[in-house]
């Protein structure tokens, strides 16, 4: 089992656990005193520690020794415009597995439910960082208007817009662009830059909001298919690809 400990890991001090990972060991996991468990918090890598204790009372964890820090991948952000609870909590877990750095929900013009449960989406980012065995935890944003963001947008980072849109899109570009490039194509045409993609909602985006995203400089509107997909499927096949394609640890 592994866990993560929000909290400085040495070897000279025992940890004791907070009562629900105590729970995952003991019940869950059905370890006991001098099983070994791993733990990581994010900063230090990852550590093996042995449980010194387990009881109902609680449990601590006495550190051994660090094994290697994984060598992060790219930075990479998703952006997405939130969705039914369920699937908005699907879209986390899947990002943190899939190795997204930063995950923020923004709020676009036809976003049906712009309030996000920030507590509930950080502990499922948490809970998949241990399954998926993450050394380091994604950075998750509070929910933030699209305009805002685009307006504050870093140079350097390139907007990967998944576009679904069809013959505006054409129309607008002259069919010059199409529906946008496959994204494999648009990352491989990307180098090794920091990038984020941007899912809409179940309605898509507004024709000004695409307007205004043509307009960036270093936006690349990119098609997942000739198929409309749902807001989480979008956000798992973009995430996927571009783990495929850019991911340095391959
Ligand atoms: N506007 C769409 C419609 O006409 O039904 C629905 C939007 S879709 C449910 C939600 C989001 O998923 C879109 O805004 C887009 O970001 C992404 N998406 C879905 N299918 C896509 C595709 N084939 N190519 C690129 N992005 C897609």
């Amino acid at each position: 089992p592994r866990l993560f400990i929000d909290a400085p890991l040495s070897a000279s001090a025992a940890i004791p656990l907070a009562r629900e990972d105590a729970h995952y060991l003991i019940n869950v996991m059905r370890r006991g005193e001098g099983d070994v468990v791993r733990v990581f918090n994010g900063r230090d890598g990852e550590w093996s520690a042995v449980i010194a204790h387990a009881s109902r009372k609680g449990a601590g964890l006495t550190v051994a020794d660090q094994t290697r820090p994984q060598q992060g991948v790219p930075d990479l952000w998703l952006m997405f415009a939130p969705v039914r609870r369920s699937k908005t909590e699907l879209i986390v877990e899947k990002a943190t597995e899939l190795g997204a750095a930063v995950i923020a929900p923004v709020v676009t013009e036809r976003t049906q439910s712009d309030r996000i449960k920030f507590e509930r989406l950080q502990a499922i980012t948490k809970e998949a960082a241990e399954q998926t065995e993450r050394l380091d935890l994604p950075e998750l944003r509070t929910s933030e208007k699209l305009a805002a963001v685009l307006d504050n947008w870093p140079d350097d980072r390139l907007l990967i817009f998944c576009d679904e849109s069809g013959d505006e899109a054409d129309a607008a570009w002259g069919g010059a662009r199409g529906r946008g490039q496959p994204m494999a194509a648009a990352l491989a045409g990307a180098g090794d830059r920091p990038a984020a993609i941007l899912i809409g909602p179940e309605g898509g985006f507004s024709p000004a909001e695409r307007d205004r995203l043509r307009s960036l400089q270093h936006v690349v509107p990119v098609t997942l298919g000739p198929r409309i997909l749902r807001a989480e499927t979008a956000a798992i096949a973009a995430l996927t690809i571009w783990q495929s394609t850019c991911g340095d640890w391959r």
